[in-house]
């Protein structure tokens, strides 16, 4: 079942670099899944970023949280006065966390104290293993709202309304930001990154000078001047992506795409409301592939929507065989409250819905693993995200954090998160590949 997403408000003091952390707690509250309101009665929790410059300001912040509490009770402060907790503390025993500048894990930890993350897989941004804290070096970049689309498993729409984009300067300036403060790799998010714009009209703004269309691939262009990876999510294999595959070729952003399908069968994509041209989607894959050999390609698919026969079952897992894509998530259907799909009929019986989902998983398990042998021997750079005493997990081109697989180093070699290398494939298996640093 879905529910409303957790409401969170949020008030803001101080210069520009306290603006900074409350984007960057805002960027990451929304890509979790939490709505954002603007007032206190709505919120189930208000965060209250404080300054503590000058006398004023701090009587300013400390008025605020008051505030905050009178209006609403549960409140969380963060920013440069909460450097001074005693004082917070003497003057509000009831405030439910306190933590200094730059302390965005600190108020994620707080917030999902208090308030668990959404996990919703049709709602929810982040994948549902888990809502690890995002690390420093990687961010979540969402460039719209919404979705125009009405697919009939979902209730995306219903509960966020229609595409609304971030207008391109205001999404560029973020990253921007992002990569000042050492953000190292870019996730573009949104619910349907390649009609971004399309509600805008694709207007032109202006970044740096330079006008430029609302248009995804502009904003690909813009990004990938920045010294960080670019990583897309949630690319729909519309014809407007044929023109990403050039910037990818030539290292402006990854060479990966994150595209979810949900099926191959024509019969059950229509019932999906989804675009039913698998065919033309082969082809496209086909002609990327060319473009750029590189490109790993991510999916996802619903096995057991209902109405799905055993043929249609067959030509998806004959779709997979020959779409060959690198990496897959399935989920087995369940109904979301509020769909359209709940009032279909020949639903398909729970057993039959998990024994596909896993004929599935081993149809792809063996291309994965076969994707994954081919580099071995191949060089790559990689962008480390932990180190333990038993390994480096590190990730390469192809592999989005949380959702893909790790690039894993023995631990002996000095590397920090963040830290970009250049390794050599030693191993792999269907999830994960070994390597060792070139020296
Ligand atoms: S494209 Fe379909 S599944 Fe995705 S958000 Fe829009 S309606 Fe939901």
């Amino acid at each position: 079942m879905t529910m409303t997403p957790p409401a969170i408000g949020f008030v803001s003091l101080g210069c520009p670099k306290n603006l900074v952390d409350s984007e960057r707690i805002l960027t990451q509250l929304r890509a979790e899944g939490y709505r954002l309101v603007p007032s206190y009665e709505e919120a189930a929790l208000v965060i209250v970023n404080t300054c503590g410059f000058i006398d004023a300001a701090v009587e300013e912040s400390l008025g605020a949280i008051g505030e905050a509490l009178d209006a609403n009770g549960a409140v969380i402060v963060t920013g440069c006065l909460g450097a001074r907790e005693e004082e917070i503390r003497a003057r509000y025993p009831q405030v439910l966390g306190i933590t200094g500048p730059h302390a965005y894990e600190e108020v994620m930890a707080l917030v999902h104290r208090r308030l668990p993350p959404p996990h919703d897989p049709w709602s929810s941004l982040i994948p549902p293993q888990g809502v690890k804290l995002t690390p420093r070096h990687y961010a979540y970049l969402k460039i719209s709202e919404g979705c125009n689309h009405r697919c009939t498993f979902c209730i995306i729409p219903s509960l966020r309304g229609d595409l609304m984009s971030r207008p391109l300067s205001e999404v560029a300036a973020e990253a921007e930001r992002l990569v000042a403060s050492g953000v190292r790799e870019l996730l573009v998010v949104s619910q349907d990154t390649s009609a971004y714009g399309l509600d805008l009209k694709y207007r032109p703004d202006f970044w740096q000078g330079r006008p430029l269309e609302t248009r995804i691939e502009s904003l690909a262009r813009v990004l990938g001047e920045l010294p960080a990876w670019v990583r897309l999510h949630y690319v729909y294999p519309y014809p407007q992506v044929d023109r990403l595959i050039p910037l990818m070729a030539e290292g402006k952003i990854l060479p990966y795409l994150d595209m979810p399908l949900q099926h191959g069968s024509q019969s059950i994509l229509k019932a999906m409301g989804r675009p039913a041209a698998t065919e033309k989607v082969l082809d496209r894959i086909a002609q990327w592939r060319k473009a750029c050999p590189e490109l790993v390609l991510r999916s996802t698919f619903i096995v057991g929507f209902p109405g799905e026969t055993e043929a249609d079952f067959e030509i998806l897992l004959e779709f997979l065989r020959e779409a060959r894509l690198d990496r897959v998530g399935a989920f087995a259907y369940s109904p979301v409250a509020g769909a359209a799909a709940n009032e279909f009929p020949n639903a398909v019986p729970e057993e039959v819905k998990q024994e596909r989902l896993v004929r599935f998983m081993k149809v792809q398990a063996a291309i994965s693993a076969e994707k994954l042998a081919q580099k071995v021997g191949s060089r790559m750079i990689v962008l480390v995200d932990e180190v333990n005493d038993e390994a480096i997990l590190a990730r390469g081109p192809g592999d989005a954090p949380e959702i893909d697989g790790h690039v894993i180093l023995p631990p002996e070699w000095e590397l920090e998160p963040g830290d970009f290398v250049e390794v050599e494939i030693t191993g792999a298996d269907e999830h994960d590949l070994r390597a060792v640093p070139v020296t």
